[in-house]
C-alpha cells in the first residue's frame, strides 16, 4: 500500500552563486549540502546520468525557466522507492521517488508534484527565520528544528533527517505550484487532482488534507483547465519505469 506523497528532503551541492542572485537565505546552501550528504548515504538514489533523472531534471528546469525562477540552482534527485513521495531540502534541492512518477497519470500531474516542491523553496520555507517563526515543513536534523506549539504541524524523523509538514506552508506551496504550472503551459488543475488522490490517514506526510483541497478548489475555480497532449519524454519515462519495475 502506498504511503502518501510525503515531503522529501534532500540537500544537494549548491552552485557558487551568491544568495543575492539565487534568493537563498544565509547558510541555506551549507545546510542543504549537509542534508544532501546524509541523504545520499541513507537513501538509494538514482545517478544523475540515469535517463529518468535527466528527464525530471529537465522538467524542473523547464518549469523554472517559464516562471522566471531559474536563478535558483535547481537539482532533482530520484529515489529508488515505490512509495510516491517528493521532498525539498533547501537551496533548490528536490527529491522525487520512482513511486511519484508511477503515481502521476499525466505530465501535468508530475509537473504539479515537482512545482509544489519548488513552491516550498520559492516561498522561503528553508530560511531560519521561517523555521523559528510559524515553522515550515523543513528538512534538517531534529535538533535544528524550531519548536512549535501548533498541533497541526506534523513531524517525523526519517533516518537522521526530520520531515515537517505544516498545513499553512503546504497551501503556500500549492499557490506557487498553480502559478508555475500556468506559466509553463501545464494544466493547473493537476495540482488539485494530485491533492485529491493522495491517501488519507495520519502519517506525517503529504496526505490528503481537506483544507488544502478546499483552498485549491477556491483558487482554481476561475481558472480554466488546459488540455495538453502527453510529451514523448513523459511517455518514454513511464514506459521505462514500468519495464524496470516489471510492470510490463
Ligand atoms: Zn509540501
Amino acid at each position: 500500500m502506498r504511503a502518501g506523497l510525503t515531503a522529501l528532503l534532500l540537500g544537494l551541492a549548491v552552485s557558487a552563486n551568491s544568495a543575492e542572485t539565487t534568493g537563498l537565505c544565509e547558510g541555506e546552501s551549507a545546510r542543504a549540502r549537509a542534508n544532501g550528504e546524509r541523504i545520499a548515504q541513507e537513501w538509494p538514489l538514482r545517478s544523475s546520468g540515469d535517463a529518468l533523472s535527466r528527464y525530471t531534471q529537465s522538467l524542473v528546469e523547464r518549469l523554472a525557466r517559464s516562471s522566471q525562477r531559474d536563478r535558483i540552482p535547481w537539482r532533482v534527485a530520484m529515489v529508488h522507492d515505490r512509495a510516491p513521495n517528493a521532498f525539498a531540502a533547501g537551496a533548490g534541492s528536490l527529491y522525487i521517488t520512482d513511486g511519484a512518477l508511477e503515481f502521476a497519470r499525466t505530465e501535468s500531474e508530475l509537473a504539479a508534484i515537482l512545482a509544489h516542491e519548488m513552491g516550498h523553496q520559492i516561498s522561503g520555507h528553508f530560511c531560519p527565520r521561517e523555521r523559528s517563526g510559524f515553522f515550515s515543513w523543513l528538512i534538517g536534523r531534529s535538533d535544528d528544528m524550531a519548536e512549535t506549539s501548533r498541533t497541526d504541524v506534523r513531524k517525523k524523523d526519517l533516518g537522521s533527517i526530520s520531515l515537517v509538514i505544516d498545513p499553512v506552508k503546504e497551501q503556500e506551496a500549492d499557490r506557487q505550484a498553480v502559478a508555475i504550472l500556468r506559466e509553463a503551459g501545464y494544466d493547473p488543475h493537476a495540482m488539485l487532482d494530485v491533492a485529491r488522490r493522495l491517501p488519507s490517514g495520519d502519517r506525517p506526510s503529504h496526505l490528503q488534507d481537506p483544507r488544502r483541497i478546499r483552498s485549491l478548489e477556491a483558487s482554481l475555480s476561475p481558472v480554466p483547465s488546459i488540455k495538453i497532449g502527453e510529451s514523448a519524454e513523459f511517455q518514454a519515462a513511464k514506459r521505462d519505469l514500468a519495464a524496470e519495475l516489471g510492470g510490463w
